[in-house]
């Protein structure tokens, strides 16, 4: 097939362009590299099935391709409270520009929502039928609101035009690639303990994610992707285990084999206590289910990091 990839320069976006050239689709990647980088694709550089263009997706686009997958987005808290309206536009313009080519082509657009619909959630662990619990005007809000907005963009666009639109939700997913700058908890835990820095826990710890290998997301991806049009979503991707942020650092601690101390730093503004997707849906429409456990996916992650800061 031939799809395009929003955002395929990012951090998920460059392993869904693998693992799609590798499948031998020839792929579109679109990315104004806020977040992205082009050295994330660089190792396809040659591949004449990869075609990488520098664009704004709140600017309109249009290419003669199979399907769409909108990932365009800057995904970490950091990085999208810089710019918060360009937040929300890159969420609700991006969807539209999006969802109008699938339009004009016929052809299916799967978004890659969030589990941040769901908010600072009162229902644990959250299923697809919850409807979140989210703060309209805090600064979580041009993310989360954003890709709500998308959300009901896509089943309009169902609903008024028979467009074949796919949601996921995708639940915390980390692995090798991640920027140093991120800011997430994952890559700013192996980074600081590597360099025998205090990793940064926000709040007491307490609060909880859900970590998904990033080999896993991308599975779901496509299984969602190629899914009958009748398939609409939104199901949730991500794997269901639960951990603290005080339990992340010492098993981040024990895998490097850091010293490093525990500095505690403030919670920021309507961080989640607790999330944890209910994957029922997944398993059964999708027969997706993720299989890397959260050691074995760190230990990954911090080989990774290990060798590019050598
Ligand atoms: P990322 O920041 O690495 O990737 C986002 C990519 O989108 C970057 O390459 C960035 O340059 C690009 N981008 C941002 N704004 C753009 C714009 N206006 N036009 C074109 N490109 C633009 O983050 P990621 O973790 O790879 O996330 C990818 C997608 O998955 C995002 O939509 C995010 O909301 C979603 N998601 C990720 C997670 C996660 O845990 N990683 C969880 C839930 C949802
Ligand atoms: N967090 C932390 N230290 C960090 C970065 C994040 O303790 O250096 C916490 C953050 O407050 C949140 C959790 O880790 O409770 C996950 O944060 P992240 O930014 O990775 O993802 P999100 O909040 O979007 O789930």
């Amino acid at each position: 097939m031939k799809i395009l990839v929003t955002g395929g320069a990012g951090f998920i976006g460059s392993h869904l362009v693998d693992a799609l050239l590798f499948r031998g689709d020839e792929v579109i990647a679109l990315d104004n590299f806020f977040t992205g980088e082009e050295k994330n694709l660089a190792h396809q550089a040659g591949n004449g099935s990869l075609l990488v263009v520098r664009h704004d997706v709140t600017e309109p686009y249009d290419y003669p391709v199979e399907a769409i997958v909108n990932l365009a987005c800057p995904a970490s808290p950091i990085h999208y409270q810089r710019d918060p309206v360009k937040t929300v536009r890159t969420s609700v313009l991006g969807m539209i520009h999006a969802l109008d080519l699938g339009r004009r082509r016929g052809i299916p657009v799967l978004q890659a929502s969030t589990s941040e619909v769901y908010g600072d959630p009162s229902v644990h662990p959250q299923p697809e039928e919850y409807w979140g619990h989210v703060n309209p005007i805090g600064p979580r809000a041009c993310y989360d609101e954003g890709k709500r907005c998308a959300e009901t963009l896509c089943a309009d666009y169902r609903r008024q035009y028979d467009l074949p639109t796919k949601i996921v939700r995708i639940f915390n997913t980390y692995g090798p690639r991640m920027a140093f700058d991120d800011g997430r908890v994952v890559s700013n835990f192996v980074i600081q303990a590597l360099r025998g820095e205090p990793l940064t826990i926000y709040g007491d710890g307490t609060q909880t994610r859900s970590f998904c290998y990033v080999d896993d997301l991308v599975a779901g991806l496509i299984r969602a992707l190629l899914a009958p049009a009748d398939f609409a979503g939104p199901v949730n991707l991500g794997n269901p285990r639960e951990f603290s942020m005080f339990e992340l650092a010492q098993l981040v601690l024990r895998l490097t084999g850091s010293k490093s101390q525990l500095r505690h730093l403030p919670l920021p503004k309507d961080d989640p206590r607790q999330r944890r997707p209910d994957i029922n849906r997944a398993q059964a429409i999708l027969g997706w289910t993720p299989t890397v456990r959260l050691e074995e996916g760190l230990n990954r992650t911090i080989d990774d990091f290990r060798s590019r800061l050598a």
